[in-house]
């Protein structure tokens, strides 16, 4: 049953970011999926309605351009002149040694790592000053923190993720706007399986839980940090990554 509340998920037509979906989506909210194929993101939101009797949409967008972003909000606005929740989740991932790196990778990973989630907490912190509320979730890494062998740029993208969260924290919580973030480890998704199946074994052994997460297990933290369950915590970095880090 929809309570009025509007969610945005970014890159939400798979993976994490549809878990968590159809996690709001489940805990009542309106969702905006968002994702680069307007044919997907629009068969996604009628999944959404058919399965949890929410209204959703489906707006594509390409988080890596600033005037994509822009219409989107835009759009939104217009619809429902109100955003609750929104997650920053669209993210990508160029896999290459140090010296393989190219600028063309580093600019797109930023671009949609970094830029894209900097501008989206720009213009979801607009939508929510009006209403002095809202929850914004970013989604990190673990390689953020620990770094990875491959990994470099994208290890910035993730690291400067929590720099964009603690300082939006910091300014935006005198509004009553709450800034977290997620640090997954290693979660089953496209995103994961792009990587060698030998890659991935060697750090198998590394995490406690001996097994990969599931984007359900990611998505019901960051359901938990946008709902006011969470109504005192800003500034947080949750770990959801079966061990590895420990
Ligand atoms: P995925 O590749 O399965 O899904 C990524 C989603 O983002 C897709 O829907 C894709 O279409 C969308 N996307 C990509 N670029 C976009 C753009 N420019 N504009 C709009 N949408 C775009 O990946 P995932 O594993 O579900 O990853 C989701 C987030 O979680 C990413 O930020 C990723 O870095 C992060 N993460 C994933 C893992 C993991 O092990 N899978 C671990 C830590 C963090």
């Amino acid at each position: 049953m929809a309570d009025g509340r509007v969610a945005l998920v970014t890159g939400s037509t798979r993976g994490i970011g549809w878990a968590t979906a159809r996690a709001l989506a489940r805990d009542g909210m309106t969702v905006v999926v968002c994702g680069r194929n307007s044919g997907t993101t629009t068969e996604r939101a009628a999944q959404l309605e058919s399965d949890f009797g929410v209204p959703a949409v489906g707006l594509a967008c390409d988080v890596g351009e600033p005037a994509s972003l822009d219409a989107l909000f835009r759009e939104i606005f217009q619809r429902y002149r109100r955003l609750d929740v929104a997650v920053a989740n669209a993210g990508i991932l160029r896999q290459d040694r140090l010296g393989m790196i190219s600028p063309d990778a580093v600019a797109e990973t930023f671009a949609v790592n970094l830029a894209g989630a900097l501008n989206t907490v720009q213009a979801a912190s607009r939508l929510m000053t009006r209403a002095r509320r809202g929850s914004i979730i970013l989604v990190s890494s673990i390689v953020g923190t620990n770094g990875n062998t491959g990994q470099a740029a994208y290890a910035a993208s993730k690291a400067g993720i929590l720099g964009i969260m603690r300082s939006a924290a910091k300014e935006l919580a005198p509004l009553g706007i709450r800034v977290n973030a997620v640090a997954p480890g290693m979660i089953d998704t496209d995103m994961l399986r792009s990587l060698s199946p030998a890659w991935l074994e060697e750090r198998l052994a590394g995490i406690g839980f001996g097994r990969f997460g599931l984007p359900e297990e990611v998505a019901e933290v960051i359901a938990f940090l946008a709902s006011e369950r969470a109504s005192y915590v800003t500034g947080q970095v949750l770990g959801v990554d079966g061990g590895q880090v420990l």
